[in-house]
């Protein structure tokens, strides 16, 4: 039975059917959004970013229903992903989240992690429910309070500025990031936007230290004591949050500070190893917040077993969402299912190129804020719809996998003899189509 947990039933009672929707077609797109100037993100010091850069996967089930999803791009790191996709996915239940789950594990042996993909599988799943995702999980319909996340490096005056201008659109928190040579100066910024605005605005430091990129440009590694003095410093000036002081994998680390800082220590969005690292960080409270972002750490069903063991141990559970449209509508789904009450959800906002109508630029209707808060969307499944254009005008099909073309791929690759026997294996383990 456990296999129909998710088919929905149509007709009378008496000629009651089981229908169970199976994934008959994948498509991978590669997505290049120009950006008007070129951003340059805090976290890839001395990397200019020209474009808005993912992967789009577009799921079909053989009753025409479409799920979506997207993951982050450097260039063209996934050419050939589909090559891996279509054995492990097509044929699949695509609202059996477990198989589904187990599927990208299985995908993931050989050194390819990619949670990003599931949750497409649960934007088809509440399609077929008729109900947006946060619904099916139990969420309510409520608006959500946003944090202007800042993505560029500034000085203290350009940094109070921006602040300004947040304030001014109506934000009520703004995220600032530091990455200065010297403790002194991370300092120094700090103190010049809590000193202008720390009565009304919440201000959160990101020192993105969790996974530091030197590859480009040389930035400070920061060590233990540094962390330490930043945290106390920060608590001193009011700060709300301090995120990622240390590297993601400095458990040890993590846990001293997170029980020594006299302000909330935040963290966790690239964990991609997902649930089993995450509860053993919850489990020694390495953050008092926890900011998995779905796309990376091991999807939305990891994400609500993180949000469960965080409430069962009195941590804080809020989202990470820097990536792209998809990426955020995501997040945002988790952030009304089981965000802190009391928290902000993050916004990446650093115009003029990191805006709603770039980092958007796929979707008919980006995801404006409207005086710091944003309204839930009320469509089934992840709630957005792809603007065709669009994605023509930006977007390259770069895989479709069908059976068909599976079937003709391993004839090729394989041989008719082989090509058979793993036919009959598959007929064999196949579940029903529809059962009476
Ligand atoms: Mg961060």
């Amino acid at each position: 039975m456990a296999k129909f947990a998710g088919a929905f039933r149509v007709g009378a009672a008496h000629t009651e059917r089981i229908i169970v929707s199976v994934l008959s077609r994948i498509e991978l797109y590669h997505v290049a959004v120009p950006l008007p100037t070129p951003f340059r993100p805090a976290w890839i010091p001395g990397l200019p970013q020209t474009h808005n850069r993912f992967d789009l996967l577009r799921l079909v089930t053989d009753d025409g229903v479409e799920g979506w999803s997207a993951g982050p791009a450097m260039g063209g790191e996934r050419r050939g992903l589909g090559d891996l996709l279509g054995p492990y996915l097509l044929g699949l239940d695509p609202t059996d989240i477990e198989t589904v789950q187990q599927r990208l594990r299985e995908m993931s042996y050989l050194g390819l992690r990619n949670a990003w993909i599931e949750p497409a599988f649960w934007d088809i799943k509440a399609k077929l429910a008729g109900l947006p995702l946060y619904r099916l999980l139990g969420g309510e319909d409520q608006p959500i309070r946003l944090y202007a996340s800042t993505g560029q490096l500034r000085g203290p005056a350009a940094r109070v500025e921006e602040v300004a201008r947040r304030a001014d659109e109506g934000f009520r928190s703004v995220k600032l990031r530091v990455h200065a040579d010297s403790l002194e100066e991370d300092i120094a910024q700090v103190e010049a936007v809590t000193k202008a605005f720390g009565d009304r605005i919440r201000i959160g430091v990101d020192a993105n230290q969790g996974w530091r990129v030197t590859a480009v440009a040389k930035a400070p590694l920061w060590d233990r004591v540094r962390a330490r003095r930043f945290a106390d410093a920060c608590a001193d000036l009011g700060v709300a949050w301090l995120e990622e002081p240390l590297a993601m994998d400095d458990y040890d680390g993590l846990a001293e500070l997170t029980a020594a800082a006299k302000l909330p220590i935040t963290g966790g969005e690239l964990h991609t190893a997902g649930w089993p690292e995450l509860r053993m960080m919850i489990h020694r409270r390495c953050y008092d917040v926890f900011q998995p972002d779905a796309m990376f750490t091991g999807g939305v069903a990891q994400t609500l077993q993180v949000i469960e063991e965080c409430r069962a141990h009195g941590l804080r559970y809020t989202p990470h969402t820097w990536t792209n449209g998809i990426g955020f509508a995501v997040n945002l789904h988790l952030m009304a299912v089981g965000g802190d009450p009391d928290g902000f959800l993050e916004y990446p906002l650093d115009p003029p190129s990191w805006t709603p109508r770039f980092r958007d630029a796929i979707l008919t209707e980006p995801f404006n804020h409207d005086r710091g808060t944003l309204s839930l969307p009320t469509g089934p499944g992840l709630g957005f719809t792809i603007d065709r254009s669009a994605l023509r005008r930006w977007g390259r099909r770069t895989s479709v996998i069908t059976a068909g073309r599976l079937a003709l791929r391993t004839l090729r690759d394989k041989g008719p003899r082989v090509a058979a026997e793993l036919a009959r294996t598959r007929r064999h383990t196949a579940g029903p189509r529809s059962t009476p």
